[in-house]
């Protein structure tokens, strides 16, 4: 039997999802130039956008059954078949969706990969389908790395946002399965307007949990997302301030379309014990603290500064490839040429890549380690290249978001 090896599996469990890194206690300087001009380190496969839930913020506007149009097993095999003509370490293949477990042929694409030496992880939903069977055989079939979503500390919350009754409890089961069977477990936690103030308490269920990644996502309005999710720039701030709390105990943690984390995280280490501080996140600090005690490691963050189109890359359904599932903009079909052809010579792409940005992003010293969300300078201004109206370091970042808004 043919099986990735012990790096590629300690890498594909480190790097789940899109501002994802390699698993360091301290920020490094990781902005090589050129890093990521010839490979991703992530590629995102919707393998359908068929799913049984209807989540508010989901970004693929997912549907109970498979498109007619989605790629086909034979060419999920020539994707697969790229990615393993590579030289090692070979890009992560993140099997996502809608629900990648409603796709028959799962089994098979999987150990395709495995004999292709790809390294995969994979980002179901949960539903009836998702039990401990399935996880058995996922096992057998080679993963060991699932991402599961859970947007809230209440079952109130996280139901309301899926729009299933009983769904947290459900997402709580499959979690402590997976934990007990084996997995490296990630959790997604989408940030938003509704859940903002459970986010220490997210953080302390994980860390009870024994979850290996918390991987943050920051709102694009895309999708269902819609404009009343999204948060404001100085809470941003706070947010990232807590993360970087949270990432103290253990537990790897990541954001998602807010690659200026990293900034919070490399600022954070050089003020030292001299905290932030807010009225707001001084609650959230103490609620964590409350919890889950004294920090017992050192930081536990992202390091290498990846983005939308930099070290990741995004293939849809239909096998339309874009930076990112957040950004809607196609840069070509892999049924018309090959992957590893766009990303490389895409002029999009080599423009991000080389943080050739407009606006706030292109003069800001630190746009090596950031770069901005492009998914949002997108959905915001229509250019993939402005300013991420976001940033919490951008002192008119509020009025920014607010126009864009409006426009
Ligand atoms: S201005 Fe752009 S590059 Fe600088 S921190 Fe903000 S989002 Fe990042």
């Amino acid at each position: 039997m043919v099986s990735a090896t012990a790096r590629e599996y300690r890498e594909m469990g480190n790097h789940v999802a899109t501002d994802t890194t390699l698993d360091s206690p301290t920020v490094r300087d990781e902005t090589t130039p050129g890093r990521f001009d010839q490979r991703p380190l992530l590629v995102f496969w919707e393998m359908t956008n068929a799913c049984d839930l209807a989540c508010r913020h989901c970004r693929a506007s997912a549907q109970r059954e498979p498109s007619l149009d989605e790629l086909t097993l034979d060419e999920g095999r020539s994707l697969i078949d790229e990615l393993g003509s590579l030289t090692r370490p070979r890009p992560i293949l993140i099997l996502t969706g809608g629900d990648c477990l409603k796709r028959r042929d799962l089994f098979v694409l999987l150990d395709h990969a495995r004999s292709q030496r790809v390294p995969v992880a994979l980002a179901p939903s949960v539903t009836p389908r998702f039990n401990v069977e399935m996880m058995h055989a996922l096992r057998e079939h080679g993963v060991h790395s699932i991402s599961l979503s859970l947007d809230g500390a209440l079952a109130a919350t996280h139901d309301g946002v899926r729009g299933v009754a009983n769904h947290f409890a459900a997402t709580l089961d499959a979690l402590t399965a997976l934990k007990r069977l084996g997995f490296r477990v990630q959790v997604n936690t989408t940030v938003m307007r509704h859940n903002v103030d459970e986010l220490a308490a997210i953080a302390a269920l994980l860390l009870q949990m024994g979850v290996d990644v918390w991987e943050v996502f920051f709102v694009v309005t895309t999708g269902r997302a819609s404009n009343a999710l999204a948060l404001m720039a100085p809470e941003i701030r706070d947010v990232c301030e807590l993360l970087v709390d949270a990432a103290r105990y253990g537990m790897i943690v990541r954001t998602v379309e807010a690659p200026y984390f990293r900034r919070t995280v490399r600022d954070a280490a050089e003020r030292g014990d001299e905290p932030w501080w807010s009225v707001r996140y001084d609650q959230w600090r103490s609620d964590l603290r409350a919890r889950v005690g004294a920090p017992t490691h050192g930081v536990r963050a992202p390091s290498v500064a990846t983005r939308d189109g930099k070290g990741v890359i995004f293939v849809s359904s239909r096998g339309e490839v874009y930076a990112s599932g957040f950004l809607p903009l196609s840069l070509g079909n892999v049924r018309a040429s090959g992957l590893m052809t766009i990303y490389r010579d895409h002029p999009l792409l080599r423009q991000i890549r080389a943080g050739a940005f407009r606006g706030g992003c292109e003069s800001c010293a630190s746009v090596d380690v950031c770069g901005g969300s492009r998914a949002r300078a997108y959905a915001t201004f229509g250019d993939p290249l402005g300013v991420d109206p976001s940033c919490p370091y951008q002192a008119d970042a509020s009025r920014m978001l607010s126009a864009g808004v409006a426009r």
